[in-house]
Parts: C-alpha cells; sequence; structure tokens
C-alpha cells in the first residue's frame, strides 16, 4: 500500500512519554528522507553532507518553527554553527515545541542572552594548555583536542568557543606539538582525545594519531570523546572498530541526554564497539526541558545498560554564555541523584559533577549519606531514609559493638 510519507513519518509519538516507552528502542526512522537509497541512508558521508546547516532547511525540514527558534537560527552561524545530521534530526518531534532532542539541537533566540556569570571558556581550558589543543588540568593525564568539527551541534557546547569555528576562534590543533608535549611529560599516562569528534576523522588519520600516542611507552591508557555513535551510528563501520581494536587498552566515551536517543541504530553501533573489546561509558549533561526529571533519567541510564554502555558522569551544565535557558539547578541534579542511588542498579548510576568554574576540575557532588562522623562511629543513612551506626575506634578497627540500625527516635 502506498501510504503517503510527511515530515511526521516517524517511529515514535509524542504522546510516549511513559516510563515504559521511554525504555523502548525503537528506529529514528526515515522521516523526511523515505526515498533516499538504503546504501545513502546508511553512508556516513552521505549523512554529513546532507546535514541541516542552513535557516531555509530548517524552515523546509521544520515547519513549526517558533519566533524564538527562527531567530535563533537566523543568528547562529555566528556563534555556534547550525547542524544536524538527516539521521538524527529523524527524533525532533515536529508537534513538540519542548522535545528533548529539539531543545538540544535547534537554536533558540535565548542563545544570544548572557548572564553576567557566564563565559565562553567557562572550565578555564585556555588558562590550562601548555600547547594549542592540549589541556592538561589534572596531573596525569590530558585533554586532546583533535578537530574543531562535530557531526551535529549541541546548543549547549561547553567548547562552543571553538567547535564549529563560528565565532572566530580559528583553532587549529598542531599534533605534532600536542603530540611532542606529551612525550615530553612522563607524568601523562592517560590521553583523551576530543574536540569537536575525533571520530571524524578518516580510518586512516586517526589511526595514524593512535599509532604515534600508542608509541609513547608512558602512555597506558587511551580514551576518545564522541557523540558520533548518537549523531551518526553510520560511521561505525566494521574496519572503524577493527581499527580501533589495535590500541587498547582504549576506552570510549559516549554522550547521549534522553532515552529516546538510544535507537536501534544505536544501540547496534555501540554493539559493535562492545565486541571490539571497547569498555563504553557515558556522559550526560543535566539540561531543562531534556532531562530534568527522575523518570526520563531513570529511563536513561537503564537503557545505556541494555546498549552495554556504562553511565559514567552527569555534568551539571556549565556556565557557558547563553546557556540559561537549558539550565536545570543542583537541587534537580541531586534530587535525581537521590532517586537513583539504591532504586536502581548501581552500575547505572553514574557520579553528578561540577565542573568547577574557571577550572577547578570536575569535583563529585552527591545527597549527604553521612550524618555524622567522629573517632569513635560513622553515622550513615541509606536510600530507604534509614539510619545506621558504623562503630569503628582510632586505629580504624571496628571497637567490638555489633553495627545496628538507630531508629529516628533515638536520634533526638
Ligand atoms: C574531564 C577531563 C579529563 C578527564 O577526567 P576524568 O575524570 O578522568 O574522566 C581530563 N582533562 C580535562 C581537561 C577534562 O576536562
Amino acid at each position: 500500500m502506498q501510504s503517503e510519507t510527511t515530515f511526521t513519518d516517524r517511529s515514535f509519538s509524542s504522546q510516549e512519554n511513559s516510563p515504559l516507552a521511554l525504555k523502548k528502542i525503537v528506529s529514528a526512522g526515515r522521516g523526511f528522507w523515505h526515498d533516499v537509497s538504503e546504501t545513502d541512508w546508511n553512508d556516513w558521508r552521505w549523512q554529513m553532507k546532507h546535514r541541516i546547516t542552513t535557516v531555509e532547511q530548517l524552515q523546509k525540514f521544520l515547519p513549526t518553527l517558533t519566533p524564538e527558534e527562527l531567530a535563533g537560527a537566523q543568528l547562529a552561524n555566528t556563534k555556534l554553527a547550525l547542524g544536524i545530521t538527516p539521521y538524527f534530526f529523524n527524533l525532533i518531534d515536529p508537534a513538540d515545541e519542548n522535545c528533548p532532542i529539539r531543545r538540544q539541537m535547534v537554536p533558540r533566540l535565548e542563545e544570544t542572552h548572557t548572564a553576567p556569570w557566564e563565559m565562553s571558556d567557562p572550565c578555564g581550558e585556555d588558562s590550562h594548555s601548555p600547547v594549542p589543543g592540549l589541556v592538561h588540568r589534572y596531573p596525569d593525564r590530558v585533554l586532546f583536542l583533535v578537530t574543531d568539527r562535530c557531526a551535529s551541534y549541541c546548543r549547549y557546547c561547553t567548547r562552543s568557543r571553538l567547535v564549529s569555528n563560528a565565532s572566530g576562534y580559528d583553532f587549529h590543533p598542531e599534533y605534532d606539538k600536542q603530540i611532542a608535549y606529551i612525550a615530553a611529560h612522563p607524568e601523562i599516562r592517560d590521553v583523551l582525545l576530543s574536540g569537536g569528534d575525533p571520530l571524524l576523522l578518516s580510518d586512516e588519520k586517526l589511526e595514524n594519531l593512535l599509532s604515534r600516542l600508542r608509541a609513547i611507552p608512558h602512555v597506558e591508557f587511551l580514551r576518545i570523546g564522541t557523540r558520533i555513535p548518537i549523531f551518526l551510528p553510520q560511521r561505525i563501520t566494521p574496519e572503524l572498530c577493527a581499527m580501533l581494536k589495535q590500541f587498547h587498552p582504549l576506552f570510549i566515551s559516549v554522550h547521549t541526554n534522553h532515552p529516546r536517543e538510544l535507537t536501534t541504530e544505536v544501540r547496534d553501533a555501540l554493539g559493535r564497539l562492545a565486541d571490539a573489546g571497547i569498555p563504553l561509558g557515558n556522559q550526560s549533561v543535566l539540561l531543562k526541558h531534556v532531562n530534568d526529571s527522575v523518570d526520563v533519567m531513570k529511563a536513561l541510564v537503564q537503557k545505556l545498560l541494555m546498549c552495554r554502555v556504562k553511565p559514567y558522569y552527569i555534568y551539571q551544565c556549565d556556565l557557558i554564555a547563553g546557556s540559561a535557558h537549558l539550565r536545570a539547578s543542583v537541587a534537580k541534579g541531586l534530587e535525581i541523584m537521590e532517586k537513583l542511588r539504591g532504586h536502581t542498579t548501581g552500575y547505572a548510576v553514574p557520579t553528578y559533577v561540577i565542573d568547577a568554574p574557571g577550572g577547578g576540575g570536575k569535583v563529585p557532588i552527591s545527597p549527604e549519606y553521612v550524618l555524622c562522623r567522629n573517632a569513635g562511629r560513622v553515622l550513615i543513612r541509606n536510600f530507604e531514609g534509614k539510619v545506621f551506626e558504623y562503630p569503628e575506634t582510632a586505629d580504624g578497627r571496628p571497637c567490638g559493638q555489633p553495627p545496628k540500625e538507630i531508629s529516628a527516635s533515638e536520634l533526638v
């Protein structure tokens, strides 16, 4: 039967926000691109070439564009480029202005409002950069910026000053200098490739870079931070996986924020990476209208485990210029953590961190479980609010009294 395909031809319905529906793993579908051949659609270079990058394309594919979005899109290319792969675009719900995918990808006028406490380099990376494209903030590891390009651009990008090169930052990594610095610093045992998205490099370029890093004897551990498996699962080819596999121990951190991003396409791409022996972690950013809810975050972390990914970090949204409309409160983040720990699989519980403004690094924040602590005992509470005493002596050994639960009335 010939059915009329429109931009609403998607494999999900906007009504599907129940916890059960959030857990379903479905295809992103073909949406507007129903007549593109399978070969083209599954070719990552075709996806890159056909990204939505202009206001006109956005208006055509998303006729429900609001005035705030239209104004935002008109200004976007002077700040952080507009760019969305066709595959990922299909996850946008045209009927929902607050669609969690739309909020992450479609520019809004609010991006031009900068609060006094917001910054272009909120984590102070430039002041911790010994050579261009290298950030050395922690004693034993460095962040290696490989490129300023991504498959799609997140509106809250912490590195928007340099990513997409829209604001004239003129980012040019110099691999020779970056590698020479690492080789000259034997304390660096961990190199984290990021950007931009390192998996946008060709297999050959990436292999060359990884080989040069592996050739440095003191580099023990390699990591890639990427959102490609989510934006462009077509890029995760068997050839790429076979190439990456030569460089173990190699970990990959992906970036997902909402359970709807975990489609069958993404699950299969992540499966290919996992089958290549690559341990996978996920980093999320806590975002208003996207994942600032216990139901959404719980569905996300549980679905990640089903995709063989360990939830690693939840970031409090950095104080990046123009991000106030996407920022959720620390209180909300703590509430979510409170409802995860103990209530679901420990492997599913990430660490909630604030990347300290100005360059202090990641600081874990957690609901308070230690109620009181002195040389003789620790008083703790569990996820149900029950209070327990753990006795210990000054030398660290239990003092002989059995651990006991304390009733609320004993405490007051
Ligand atoms: C996040 C980050 C790292 C890696 O931190 P881990 O806690 O080891 O994941 C390294 N360098 C910089 C500059 C970072 O921002």
